[in-house]
Order: C-alpha cells, then structure tokens, then sequence
C-alpha cells in the first residue's frame, strides 16, 4: 500500500535529518478518502493531529536533501563519451545535477509515482 510506502519515506528522511517547518512528531501516513491525497499527519503536544499534503514535502528540496544526499552527482565519462553511474549514488549521471539530490528530485518530480520512486530508492539503500 502507498501509505505504508509514504511512512517509510518519511521515517527515512526524519531519522536522516529531515525537519523542514513542521512541528510536532509525524503520526502516520493516509490517504484521503475523498480527495485521494496522500497526507502526512503530525501530533504537537494536547493540539489536534494536523495534516501535511505529500506533496509539499516530496518535492521540496529539504526533504531530498535528507533522503537523497547532498554528495556531488559526480559524472563520469567512457571511453566513448557516454555517461557512466555516479560514484556517490551509483544511479545514471545526467546534465543539469550537481548534487545527487538534485538529480534523484528531478527523476521523481516525472516519474508516474513520486512515492514509488522515493521508495524504490530507499529500499535499494537499506539493502547496500
Ligand atoms: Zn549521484
């Protein structure tokens, strides 16, 4: 289920630094039964549980910065010219990133699952 991917999403970011404007502590993820949003919720203290949209936060540059990293997306060139896997996050070099966040955020803003890569991602993480 996309909730239970969007929880590990978010427990990843928070344990690697993760604050971004929130307060309180992240509860769980749904989605909204009517709008079909995924949300975030958080609790603060005795105030009522408040939600955040995924994807003010998916898209944000803090929260790639956590999860993707903010090493150099290093290039590296073959013999032929072609681009060869990044040294830092192994995943295809490409133009236009000088972080390896900035090119994980750009892959998952056209991606058809912003949730699926993020999660895909993580999973390739945990497993190296
Ligand atoms: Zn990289």
């Amino acid at each position: 289920m996309k909730e239970n991917k969007l929880k590990e999403i978010i427990e990843f970011g928070i344990e690697r630094g993760w604050k971004a404007n929130i307060v309180g502590d992240f509860t769980e993820a749904r989605m909204d039964q009517v709008t079909g949003e995924y949300l975030a919720w958080f609790k603060f203290q005795e105030l009522p549980e408040y939600s955040l949209s995924a994807v003010l936060f998916l898209f944000s540059h803090p929260f790639a910065k956590a999860v993707f990293g903010e090493e150099d997306h290093d290039a590296q060139w073959d013999d032929d010219g072609g681009t060869l896997p990044c040294l830092n996050c192994k995943k295809d070099a490409g133009y236009g990133a000088d972080y390896c966040w900035q090119h994980h955020l750009q892959q998952a803003v056209i991606s058809d699952s912003p949730i699926d890569y993020y999660f895909e991602y993580i999973n390739e993480k945990k497993e190296n």
